[in-house]
């Protein structure tokens, strides 16, 4: 029981362990090795090579596409724009030429119309020992040219017998072998006939339902079998098609079971401090301090906080908004309403410059009210760090902004109501973990990231948190004006930053900070510091210059000089990139901008326009850039939305690939993609919330054969819990 309860985290199912037994399929369970025609050797690589361990695995390997085994094309019809073809032909010749690693054996196969070259680079041995002179072979691969011949390189290869019809499916599967199982002769189509011998081995049983069966009629679904059948074998490409769809649907829908289970489970059993009462301090800020009237955007998150923190149960709510959408004042309303019911609160900020920049900005806006704000990072002086430390303990002070130094042990919060974490892409999980351990009853939680996601990402990604988006700009913000300028431009640019300078603006200049090597980075940003001294000469002009090997104060130093405008240009790597907030600034140069992805030159940018110039960014690159680099500065030129970018973001670099989300096994789809099935995403969140609205635990009886399902599949979770 205890097992099951670990694996599902939130969730009571205590009763769910004894049925397992019912619901496995054994046959699916058994170990690749035990199919026929597949053997130690073989499992071996189908192991290694594609992850397959058990028959349930070769099962859900699917194809990535079909070949029509009633078109059979003449070589005389391949031309430079031929892609995949399937041909028959006798095999006239073979030749092993070359040695060592340009060791090749080239084969010559023709039919009536002209003749095609077959190369293998690997698997030679296998080849020489299998294929016979004067026999005839059905061939498919990718064509190429090679010396104005056509050519297939590891081409699947089968000796030829002409395909009958008969009621027999006329599609044949292709599978993704890599080049040591083609070696091994199972390339693409060959996985195809252990599939087919795995799925005789499948009576209906086996394969059950997972789906209430009512959702699966409405929706016009196949069933779990039928799909299954039907995805490798379809009779049809409209069967095909309707597995696909069901296959897509199912693990969408399943994720989107499991995700809202968690949410829903902590929402209704963990336990949480109530802000019962809209307190004078709340009420006074409001009214008296507020700089500026709320945005639509900022006033409903405030309500989805404010009904989070009074029903008893643990907020942990993901609040997106792009940069500049006002999240700060968010958090602090927020503060002010722990405080008002006698609790304190903390803001964790990721690096000291930001940590700073917030106690700066809140000390200022709270300064009229008898709030104790405190800051605490790692360059606090141990004086001064006792006596915060105090503070905290005995509830004297109610309000603490800080970096990682706040999640130490030596940290102890007399009553710590509420963690604000900004900007969460830096903080990992277990580090966040440490912070709410700190209260009896563990604090609410408010993530805000300055990262947009897209929706369909978020979804899965976070699915399991609550989730604020905060899509509105406070109103009279000029959108920055982004323009694409070639480096050897780069004077000109000079002279407008000069330009800009003379009309009281400053300029940031950033370098890219490569990861693979520091010290380069570290070099272009020296050069580059140079340059622009030489551009623009002391004591008429100074510069800021922040990087990440500056020791914190410098860096503190630095950085505040430039806030307070006591230097006009600020030379740096992307350390500034997150958070900073010089409403002065008004341009924002990106040196080598084809080499930082979207997310980050949209952070980058988000540090101008923050004030009420016309602020201005500008993209320079080399003159060789990626295909994918000019869709990114393409991009950014088009448009200031955060949201539509992220979007491109995750169309160029697909989901993998998004900052944040890396590690998140939420991703892990075998069928289904985020970036194609949005309709299919929103359809099954859409179903999966209703039936966890009608039925959380799952009790019902026609829920009972995807609660059976959930539990088998355990261990296959792994999202990104924020608490
Ligand atoms: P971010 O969401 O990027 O953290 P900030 O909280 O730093 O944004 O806010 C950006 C700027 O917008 C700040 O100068 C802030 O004072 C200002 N601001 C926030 N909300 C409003 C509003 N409703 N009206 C006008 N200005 C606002
Ligand atoms: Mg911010």
């Amino acid at each position: 029981m205890k097992k099951c309860l670990g694996a599902f985290g939130y969730l009571y199912f205590t009763d769910i362990c004894l049925h397992m037994a019912a619901n496995t399929a054994p046959i699916l369970h058994n170990p690749i090795e035990y199919l026929k025609g597949v053997g130690p050797l073989r499992a071996d690589l189908l192991k290694k090579e594609l992850q397959i361990f058990t028959f349930a695995d070769l099962l859900q390997l699917y194809p990535n596409r079909h070949i029509d085994k009633t078109r059979v094309s003449t070589i005389g019809s391949i031309t430079p724009t031929t892609d995949y073809i399937q041909v028959a032909g006798r095999l006239i010749d073979y030749q092993i030429i070359g040695d060592g690693r340009g060791k090749r054996m080239v084969a010559i196969l023709k039919d009536a119309t002209g003749s095609l070259e077959l190369a293998w680079f690997q698997g030679i041995g296998w080849a020489q020992k299998n294929l016979l002179i004067g026999t005839e072979y059905l061939v498919f691969g990718k064509t190429g040219f090679f010396n104005g011949r056509p050519q297939i390189v590891h081409p699947e290869i089968e000796v030829f017998a002409p395909f009958k019809a008969e009621g027999k499916a006329f599609l044949e599967p292709v599978y993704p072998a890599t080049e040591k199982l083609k070696a091994r002769g199972l390339n693409g189509r060959q996985i195809g006939k252990l599939t087919e011998a795995l799925l005789q081995l499948l009576p209906k049983t086996e394969i059950p339902e997972n789906l209430p069966a009512q959702l699966v009629s409405r929706l016009g679904l196949v069933s779990r079998y039928e799909a299954l059948v039907h995805i490798h074998f379809p009779p049809s490409i409209a069967a095909y098609q309707a597995a696909v769809h069901r296959l897509k649907f199912e693990e969408l829908f399943v994720a989107q079971i499991r995700l809202n289970l968690i949410r829903l489970q902590r929402q209704k059993h963990s336990r949480g401090v109530v802000f019962e009462k809209v307190g004078t301090l709340f009420t006074d800020f409001y009214n008296h301090h507020l700089p500026f009237a709320l945005t639509n955007a900022q006033k409903r998150v405030l309500k989805e906080i404010r009904t989070d923190t009074g029903r008893g149960h643990q907020m942990n709510r993901l609040l997106q908004g792009d940069v500049g959408s006002g999240k700060t004042i968010v958090a602090l309303l927020s503060m002010l309403l722990a405080v008002d019911n006698g609790y304190q609160s903390c803001i964790m900020a990721p690096t000291e410059i930001l940590a700073q920049q917030h106690f700066n900005g809140l000390s200022a806006l709270l300064h009229q009210l008898p709030i104790n704000i405190q800051l605490l990072t790692g360059s606090t002086k141990t004086k001064e760090r006792k006596l915060i430390l105090e503070g905290l303990h005995n509830g004297s002070t109610h309000m603490i902004i800080g970096t990682h130094a706040l999640i130490e042990d030596v940290v102890q919060f007399h009553q710590l109501g509420l963690v604000v974490v900004d900007e969460q892409h830096r903080f990992g999980v277990a580090q966040r973990a440490k912070l709410w351990k700190k209260a009896a009853i563990p604090p609410h939680i408010l993530v805000m990231t300055a990262t947009p996601i897209p929706r369909t990402l978020a979804m899965t990604a976070y699915g399991d948190l609550d989730y604020s988006v905060m899509d509105e700009l406070p109103p009279g913000r000029q959108p920055v004006l982004t323009v694409h300028r070639n480096e050897m431009a780069r004077a000109s640019v000079m002279t407008f930053i000069r330009a800009e300078i003379e009309k009281g603006r400053q300029a940031y200049i950033i370098y890219p900070l490569i990861e693979e090597s520091e010290k380069l980075s570290y070099e272009d940003l020296m050069q580059g510091y140079e340059q622009v001294k030489s551009y623009f000469p002391e004591p008429k002009y100074l510069i800021s210059m922040v990087h990440g090997k500056q020791p914190a104060d410098i860096k503190e130093t630095n950085m505040q000089r430039f806030v307070k405008g006591e230097t006009q240009i600020m030379v740096s790597t992307t350390v500034i990139e997150v958070g900073v907030n010089v409403p002065n600034a008004s341009v924002m140069v990106i040196e080598s901008s084809e080499k930082f992805g979207l997310s980050q030159l949209h952070q980058l940018r988000g540090r101008v326009g923050r004030g009420n110039e016309q602020s201005f960014c500008i993209l320079l690159t080399g003159s060789k850039i990626s295909k994918e680099g000019q869709e990114r500065i393409h991009t950014m030129c088009a448009t200031n939305n955060g949201f539509l970018i992220a979007e491109k973001d995750l169309e160029l670099r697909g989901p993998g690939d998004i900052e944040g989300t890396r590690q998140s096994g939420a991703l892990n789809f075998k069928i289904a993609s985020i970036v194609d099935d949005k309709a299919i995403l929103e359809l099954a969140k859409a179903e999966a919330e209703a039936l966890l609205e009608a039925d959380l635990a799952l009790d019902l009886p026609q829920n009972l054969p995807l609660k059976l399902f959930l539990q088998s599949q355990k261990g296959k979770t792994g999202w990104s819990k924020i608490s």
